[in-house]
């Protein structure tokens, strides 16, 4: 008996890193999984047999989430598929680090579409069915660096901290349809992400978290599953992930 038996969810950017360990971690609790990728098809596939072969059950759903009518078709798919939808990760995310100085109008935008303009985009898109069922779990992927300062980042802690605000609001206009929206906030987890960072960074940065070590996409997994099968009660908060790297 798996904590999200008889759930439907959709995973954004689920072909890597943080989602993957979501979606994967959604389908051993008996959740049906709509894994969202952007390009990555075969890494999709990859994880869609891997949930295959514990008898798991999941769909691909291909879009580009930073574009509105992609993000609407792809919702419209998993509904048809399945016929509902009870949770939503909005987890895609891209990094294009400049300082501002540097910053073109081009990485500032492609940012900000595909980091937070996407959970807009998914977010209305599944609000009218999750309004329908009177039920809906939305889970916000925002980051340790859209409440603090990064250099090199103003286009990605702006969308980060833009999906904070974006997910206070939407939690208070949906709790009266039984609808919770929270955050998630990693703090540096190792991914593809983080990959393309240098190793004298890391090894500086590895010394300022309290726990010793880096984030594992399956400490983040674990923080959106409870919110998805235990939050019942948690809504419009943000829960930090990141081995206490950044306490408030
Ligand atoms: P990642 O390893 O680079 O994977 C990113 C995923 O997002 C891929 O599956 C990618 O799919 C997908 N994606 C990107 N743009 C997309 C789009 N427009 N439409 C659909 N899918 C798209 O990144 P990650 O480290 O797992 O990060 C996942 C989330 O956690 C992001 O929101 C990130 O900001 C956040 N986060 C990460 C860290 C960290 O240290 N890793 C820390 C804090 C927050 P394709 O390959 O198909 O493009």
């Amino acid at each position: 008996m798996g904590r999200l038996d008889g759930k439907v969810a959709i995973v954004t950017g689920a072909s890597r890193g943080i989602g993957r360990g979501i979606a994967l971690a959604m389908a051993r609790e008996g959740a049906k999984v709509a894994i969202n990728y952007r390009s990555s098809e075969s890494q999709a596939q990859e994880l869609a047999n891997e949930i295959n072969s514990f008898d798991g059950t999941c769909m691909l759903a291909q879009a580009d989430v930073g574009d509105p009518q992609e993000s609407r078709d792809m919702v419209r798919r998993v509904f048809e598929q399945w016929g509902r939808i009870d949770i939503l990760v909005n987890n895609a995310g891209i990094t294009k680090d400049r300082t501002l100085r540097k910053m073109t109008d081009d990485a500032w935008q492609a940012v900000i579409n595909a980091n937070l303009n996407s959970v807009y985009y998914c977010t209305s898109a599944v609000m009218p069915i999750m309004v329908n069922q009177n039920y809906g779990r939305i889970i916000n992927i925002s980051s340790m660096n859209g409440q603090v300062g990064a250099i090199g980042q103003s286009n990605y802690s702006a969308s980060k901290g833009g999906i904070i605000a974006f997910t206070r609001t939407a939690a208070l206009e949906l709790a009266r349809f039984n609808i919770t929206v929270n955050s998630v906030a990693p703090g540096w987890t190792l991914t593809d992400m983080f990959a393309g960072v240098p190793d004298n960074i890391q090894d500086q940065i590895k010394s300022r978290i309290p726990l010793g070590r880096f984030g594992d996409v399956s400490d983040i997994a674990k923080a959106v599953v409870f919110l998805a099968a235990e939050g019942d009660y948690i809504t419009g908060e943000q829960l930090n992930v990141n081995g206490g790297a950044f306490m408030i």
